[in-house]
């Protein structure tokens, strides 16, 4: 199994074995290593690529990894503000769903919750989850911006940033979303919040949002 020689987490790497993933996908082999190295990185990816482990895969061992080290408490909650750790953006419900329940595989009994947020539907039951505690959040960007005005969620935490299918979200109007979401985020020194950015095509926008968003990143075209 390739993905025993990565630096992902021993108990991610369980879980990668029981989804019988044996070999990475092209993405998969030069994603993982520049993410797990803690760089950020623009990757070129179409559906069916295996794009989604491509960015799940370093963030739940980095959260997992950070979890074991630091020894804090598994879930993060505060006052009906919920901390997550991780975030993910995607640009329609029905992919937030695929990302949370493939997210889920990954996290199988590790502990790591997995909240998914999406318009379209009652905001309720999703702030009800946020309250028992999320470690990575996966949203659609209107609906995030929603919950954050409603104090519920506070991206201070944040150390992780992935935006999936990132052209589809321009072209849906996200734009002012994602970049209200970004700036809620805590600007620590360079390097602390580690953003992937996957998208299909790299028009001039997608371009200058890697440029405002990464830092010191890699392409990355398979
Ligand atoms: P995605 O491009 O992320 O939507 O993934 C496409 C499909 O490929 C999904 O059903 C994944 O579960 C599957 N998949 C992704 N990576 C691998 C892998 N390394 N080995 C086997 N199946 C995979």
């Amino acid at each position: 199994n390739v993905f025993d020689d990565t630096d992902l987490d021993e108990g991610l790497k369980k879980n990668i074995k029981r989804c019988k993933y044996v070999k990475p996908t092209p993405v998969q082999r030069y994603a993982i290593p520049i993410a797990t190295a803690g760089r950020d990185l623009m990757a070129c990816a179409q559906t069916g690529s295996g794009k989604t482990a491509a960015f799940c895969f370093p963030i739940i061992s980095g959260i997992l990894k950070g979890r074991s080290s630091s020894g804090f408490s598994p879930v993060s909650r505060g006052a009906g503000v919920a901390y997550p750790t991780a975030l993910i953006l995607s640009p329609t419900r029905e992919l937030s769903c695929q990302i949370r329940d493939e997210a889920n595989k990954f996290a199988y009994q590790t502990g790591v919750k997995v909240v998914v947020a999406y318009g379209g539907s009652p905001v309720s039951q999703q702030l009800r989850l946020l309250e028992k505690g999320v470690d990575l959040l996966v949203a659609t960007p209107g609906r995030l911006v929603d919950i954050i005005e409603r104090d519920r969620v506070s991206l201070k935490r944040i150390k992780y940033l992935a935006l999936d299918e990132a052209d589809r979200m321009l072209d849906m109007g996200f734009e002012h979303q994602i970049r209200k979401i970004v700036d809620k985020m805590h600007m620590p020194p360079p390097g602390s919040r580690q953003t992937l950015l996957f998208s299909a095509t790299f028009p001039n926008d997608i371009q200058k949002l890697a440029s405002d968003f990464l830092s010191d990143y890699i392409f990355l075209s398979v």
